[in-house]
């Protein structure tokens, strides 16, 4: 029997599982841990909560969670409640699916102001996540200032800018809607060091920013370049730069009634961020493209932020004793390799890109290198094992039947028009696991 250690329950580590299986079936024993007693890493505290068909991907992870030989081991942090070493010791394999929750920071003056916050954070408040239920935005401010081209900038700018209609459906935690409803926010700049044809924003998501109820996104036509030019992108791109074509058409006439401003200001590099205490204001600076990357211009403007939320990437937490890539912010690997017993996959050996399914070939490769590093199973003690040092510390952990007691407890306590209110505190999952069934 061949035993598998998978950290971190993200999309990344159930293909990792299913991987597993697939190839040994009933002679592998997989453990799938996670710090936290929910599962499913960046579906749930990631993906937006208005995306909802998006999470439906989490129906496949469960398939492969109820199979007999594959556990979940919630609410075991791997680095403080277990080591590594003590994993190795127990597990033929041990894979590292921990993603990358720390944001990249901004590195300007002045970023440690209040009321500026990494995605991880803003994302993570109004998503529900234990860590940052508690974040409490500042939102009586009159402009948000979200840096960053890509998805989850507009994700941030799609939240910050919807009605309650408009929120109908989806799973944002109570505490973030009865913020957000009570928002003075009326301007929100999108801003980026480059231009419209190095956006990393796919045609959908900026496609949605077009069709919402209290703004009309605006594009300045003199950032555009050629219409041509165009024809030079790849087909994705192509497409979404074709949405800020459409946000640059309206005369200015058509935006004056609308009761929020979305506005992009591209070639706009942060250089400070002005405050007494709390944000106020973002120096920034003009640049143009050189080689693809963006040179400051020399010529220097500031914009009024009252919130600054950056969204610019995210890094890989380093674990005691396994080998860390500090340039890249992510495990130092070789194809998912780091040394033989020890993997990675998903955002922990890529760093932060791609969609779900990009984490998928992750866990079928690394399913190759155990094959060929160990070609038959140890003797090593496996879950067992683990059951009796967990016990020894006296570990609360949580299981996958536990975890589905705190899912049907959000889904009853949800609004009248939401799928379920998360728990954003640890302790009331705990509890939920103890209700009767
Ligand atoms: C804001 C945002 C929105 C997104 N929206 C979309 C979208 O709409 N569509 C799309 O296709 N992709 C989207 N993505 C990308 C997608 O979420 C990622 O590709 C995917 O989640 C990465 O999977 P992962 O398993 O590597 O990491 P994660 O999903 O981050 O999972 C990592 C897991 O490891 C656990 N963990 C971390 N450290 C430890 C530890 N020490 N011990 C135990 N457990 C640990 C965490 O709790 C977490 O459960 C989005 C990403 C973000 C940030």
């Amino acid at each position: 029997m061949r035993h598998i250690a998978i950290i971190g329950s993200g999309p990344a580590g159930y293909y990792t599982a299913e991987a597993a299986q697939k190839q040994w079936g009933d002679d592998v024993s997989i453990d799938i841990f996670d710090m936290l007693p929910v599962p499913y890493g960046l579906i749930r505290f990631g993906v937006a909560p208005d995306h909802q068909s998006i999470k439906g991907v989490t129906r496949r992870y469960e398939q492969t969670a109820l199979a007999d030989n594959v556990r979940f081991v919630g609410n075991v942090k791997v680095g403080q409640d277990v080591s590594i070493p003590e994993l190795q010791g127990l597990y033929d394999a041990v894979v590292l699916a921990t993603g990358a929750p720390r944001d990249r920071e901004i590195g300007v003056p002045g970023d440690h102001l209040r009321n500026v916050f990494g995605s991880a954070g803003f994302v993570g408040w109004y998503n529900g996540h234990p860590e940052f239920a508690a974040l409490d935005p500042d939102l009586s401010g009159h402009t948000a200032v979200v840096i960053g081209m890509g998805n989850v900038a507009l994700d941030v700018t799609r939240i910050l800018a919807k009605t309650r209609d408009e929120f109908a459906g989806s799973d944002i935690v109570g505490h973030a809607l009865d913020s957000l409803m009570t928002s003075n926010i009326r301007r929100i700049v999108v801003l980026g060091r480059r231009g419209p044809h190095q956006i990393m924003m796919t045609p959908k998501e900026l496609g949605e920013l077009g069709h919402l109820s209290r703004t009309a996104p605006r594009v300045d036509p003199d950032d555009l370049p050629e219409l041509a030019d165009d024809a030079l992108l790849e087909p994705g791109i192509r497409k979404a730069v074709g949405h800020l074509r459409t946000f640059a058409a309206p005369p200015e006439s058509d935006r004056a009634d609308l009761p929020l401003q979305v506005e992009f200001d591209f070639f706009a590099a942060p250089r400070g961020l002005i405050g007494d205490g709390k944000v106020r204001a973002m120096s920034v600076e003009r640049t143009r493209i050189e080689d693809g990357r963006a040179v400051g211009t020399g010529d220097f403007y500031e914009i009024r932020a009252d919130l600054v939320v950056s969204c610019i990437g995210y890094q890989t937490s380093p674990i005691a004793g396994v080998p860390f890539d500090e340039r890249a912010g992510r495990f130092a690997n070789d194809e998912g390799r780091i040394l033989p017993g020890l993997y990675c996959v998903g955002w922990a050996r890529r760093g932060p890109s791609g969609t779900i399914g990009t984490n998928r070939p992750d866990g079928f490769g690394v399913v190759e290198l155990i094959a060929q590093d160990f070609p038959a199973g140890g003797a090593k003690a496996g879950r067992e094992g683990f059951d009796a040092l967990a016990a020894e510390r006296g570990l609360d952990v949580v299981s996958f039947s536990d975890w589905k007691k705190i899912e049907e407890a959000e889904q009853a306590r949800a609004r009248d028009d939401a799928p379920r209110e998360k728990f954003v505190d640890v302790d009331d999952m705990i509890r939920a696991t103890s209700l009767a069934d």
